[in-house]
């Protein structure tokens, strides 16, 4: 990833791409205290459109204010800079990486001197699960490791530290073959992917977890929009392992997964095994949202 050509944004000036870099003492790097968020970018007609730009913006600042650092900047001077980062690096399409980290001015967790840092990064990134993955969907595992309690690290917050559980949680799938794990909540309920958000359908109905210890996913609330739109219930509860295992389908959702068919979990095969016609809908509906091809929700795409 660092060798390569561009510039990343890096408190308000750009960096050559080989050169942004910090020092070993960073303290975000010791303690994993930082917070970040994934964001698209997508070609449309109209030339390249950031798919939701100030829902992620807002939740980076909430994520730093659930985590008590202090944002250097506004939303709206993070999605100039992001836009800016886009198209100093002149992307026909993009996956975008703001992140606020605290410096190497001092170390410990009794340090008081630190500066919070920002970075933007921006670069073409194609489908995150694999682009087959997309329409054979995937063999998903549910993980021995179980998602965070609300009162461990904080779920709202999309933080740097929380994403070791994601991590172990993802490797120890991946290892036994699969291709993305299940997380459970301390209760046993399905929580989320290690990055997506879940949602199942049975019998007509969309259910997806209600959010506690998952990540309030801004696929999952476009997802849940879509659906509304086009007369699905939509309902948030408490789903059990069981429960997914007789669903009649079932998907991920996520920025960087965008709308990801599961045609497994814990080898059973979900529904026909295959993706089924709901999430396939779902994902159409997804993919002519992001890329401008459709009327409604204008507000959701900020052209580059
Ligand atoms: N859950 C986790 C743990 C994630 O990392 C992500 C990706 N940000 C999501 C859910 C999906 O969130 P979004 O749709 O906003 O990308």
């Amino acid at each position: 990833m660092a060798d390569r050509d561009g510039v990343i944004w890096i408190d308000g000036k750009f960096v050559p791409w080989r050169e942004a870099q910090v020092h070993v003492l960073t303290h975000t790097l010791h303690y994993g205290m930082g917070v970040f968020e994934g964001i698209r970018a997508y070609p449309t007609a109209n030339g390249l459109a950031v798919f939701r730009l100030r829902e992620h913006s807002k939740r980076l600042l909430g994520s730093a204010k659930i985590l008590d650092m202090d944002a250097p900047y506004t939303a709206e001077e993070i999605d100039q800079a992001i836009l800016d980062t886009i198209r100093e690096n002149k992307l026909e399409s993009a996956y975008i990486r703001p992140m606020f980290f605290y410096g190497s001015e001092g170390m410990g967790l009794h340090a008081d001197n630190l500066n919070v840092h920002t970075m933007i990064a921006a670069w073409h990134w194609g489908a995150y699960l694999g682009a087959e993955s997309i329409e054979r969907g995937i063999r998903v595992k549910t993980s021995s490791f179980v998602r965070h309690h609300i009162n461990i690290t904080m779920c709202r917050a999309k933080a740097n530290g929380n994403y070791m559980n994601s991590m172990m949680a993802l490797k120890e799938v991946t290892k036994a073959g699969y291709d993305e794990a299940l997380l459970l909540d301390v209760d046993g309920f399905v929580a989320e992917g290690s990055g997506e958000n879940f949602f199942m359908v049975r019998n007509g109905v969309l259910y997806t977890p209600e959010l506690t210890s998952a990540l309030e996913g801004i696929t999952r609330d476009t997802v849940i929009e879509l659906a509304r739109e086009i007369g699905l219930e939509v309902r948030e509860k408490r789903i059990t392992r069981d429960e997914v295992y007789v669903c009649d389908e079932a998907f991920f959702t996520g920025t960087a997964a965008e709308v990801t068919p599961i045609r497994e979990l814990d080898d059973r095969a979900i529904g026909s095994g295959t993706r089924g016609p709901i999430t396939e809908r779902l994902q159409k509906m997804y993919f002519d949202q992001v890329e401008g091809r459709r009327e409604t929700h204008p507000e959701w795409l900020t052209y580059v």
